[in-house]
């Protein structure tokens, strides 16, 4: 009785694609991992009893609402999970540190960088853990590509290419959805956020930004059968000054026809080179400067048990790791942070930083000047 582990009660907001993704998350993470808690799906909340009512039989959870502040303000619930529209992240969250649950959020943390420093903020003071939806970052071979980079095998580093790049908006009649709120839509928030978190993790803290965005579909069908005017970019696009010197950019765009899950990066070192694409995210691919002239070239690596946390999913290298398996690795550290075996890897802070460098493109697109962004690392 005494091995028992104790119980770390879920609490999740919105069921639609992250909420699905998280809770495929939940349930793998307890197979593969040996948590630090044994997990409760406790209740899942959406806009409407019917809504959350239906996900929580088809999630697994045991309780709904169509009431998210009854959710937060559950005696039992230990962790709130937010996966609703990003216009709701600040005032959930902040609802939820006040009731003194640990904070699991979808990127981006929130619409505005000082909201987001203010969630920061108030989890320290009130000494609960938290987490952003980075999933990407929890891949494998992204620890690989890092640990390259920093054990110094690709040498000095001079150049960073990154891009973050779908087709889901491509359609000019596809609906006006939240990811077009002018406070805190566009491209460049919705996946560059991703992109800009990618480069600082690899390459370490950005020093200066020099931004361009451009709307290309000027206007989408609204609900109420008109049009709405879109004001935020579909693509967005940045020049990039890290401070150890390295250079690079990076691109979000969700109008790049052909592309669903284009989150590469090419980084070029002095003694060798790295390139990953996320849509065959089981391989990194490696050139080495220093190999026989007849055997260079980039050679693949495939996931496999050596890149750990891989040989829990599976034995066998090269018979890959999906998507929602990303998810399953955030929460598990997530978890290993909560009972402080380890720090948070991506807590608020880390959000709060990714929305700054957001907003620095933002601001330097429009008054078409390179803007510093070092004084924000955390
Ligand atoms: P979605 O539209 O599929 O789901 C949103 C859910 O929130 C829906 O179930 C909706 O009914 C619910 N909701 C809306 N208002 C609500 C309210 N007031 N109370 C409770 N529930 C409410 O959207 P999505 O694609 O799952 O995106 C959700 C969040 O996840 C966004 O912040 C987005 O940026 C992020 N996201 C992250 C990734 C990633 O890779 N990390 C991928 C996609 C989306």
């Amino acid at each position: 009785m005494g091995n028992e582990k104790p119980k770390l009660r879920v609490g999740l907001i919105g069921t639609g694609f992250m909420g699905k993704t998280h809770s495929f998350g939940f349930a793998a993470a307890e197979r593969v991992f040996d948590l630090p808690f044994e997990l409760e799906l406790h209740t899942v909340a959406d806009r409407t009893e019917e809504l959350a009512r239906a996900a929580a039989r088809g999630l697994g959870f045991k309780n709904a609402t169509g009431d998210w502040r009854r959710l937060v303000s559950e005696p039992d619930i230990d962790l709130v999970d937010i996966t609703a529209p990003n216009a709701f992240h600040h005032e959930m969250a902040l609802a939820a540190i006040a009731a003194g649950k640990h904070v699991y959020c979808e990127k981006p943390l929130a619409p505005r960088a000082a909201e987001a420093a203010e969630m920061a903020n108030a989890a320290v003071s009130a000494g609960v853990s938290t987490q952003v939806g980075f999933n990407y970052l929890c891949n494998p071979m992204m620890a690989l590509a890092r640990e390259l980079i920093a054990s110094g095998e690709l040498g000095e580093i001079r150049s960073y290419r990154g891009i973050h790049a779908e087709d889901y908006m491509g359609d000019a009649d596809g609906p006006f959805t939240f990811r077009l709120d002018p406070v805190g839509g566009g491209a460049l928030a919705d996946l560059g956020s991703h992109a800009l978190a990618t480069a600082e993790f690899l390459i370490g803290p950005i020093e200066r930004v020099l931004g361009d965005e451009v709307t290309v579909i000027n206007s989408r069908p609204d609900a109420k059968g008109g049009r709405t005017a879109v004001e935020v970019d579909d693509i967005g696009r940045a020049f990039l000054r890290f401070a150890n010197g390295a250079t690079g950019s990076i691109e979000a765009s969700w109008v790049a026809t052909g592309r669903k899950m284009q989150h590469d990066f090419e980084i070029y070192g002095s003694k060798g080179a790295l390139t990953f694409s996320q849509e065959r995210f089981n391989e990194l691919h490696f050139y080495v400067a220093a190999d026989a002239g007849r055997v260079r070239g980039f050679r693949r690596i495939e996931a496999g048990p050596d890149h750990p946390p891989y040989g829990l999913f599976c034995v066998a290298p090269g018979h890959q790791l999906g998507f929602n398996d990303l998810k399953a690795i955030e929460i598990a550290l997530f978890l290993e942070a909560i009972a402080g075996q380890r720090s948070e890897p991506f807590g608020f802070k880390s959000g709060q930083r990714v929305q700054e460098l957001v907003e620095a493109v933002h601001t330097s697109a429009v008054e078409t000047r390179w803007v510093s962004t070092l004084k924000h690392v955390a």
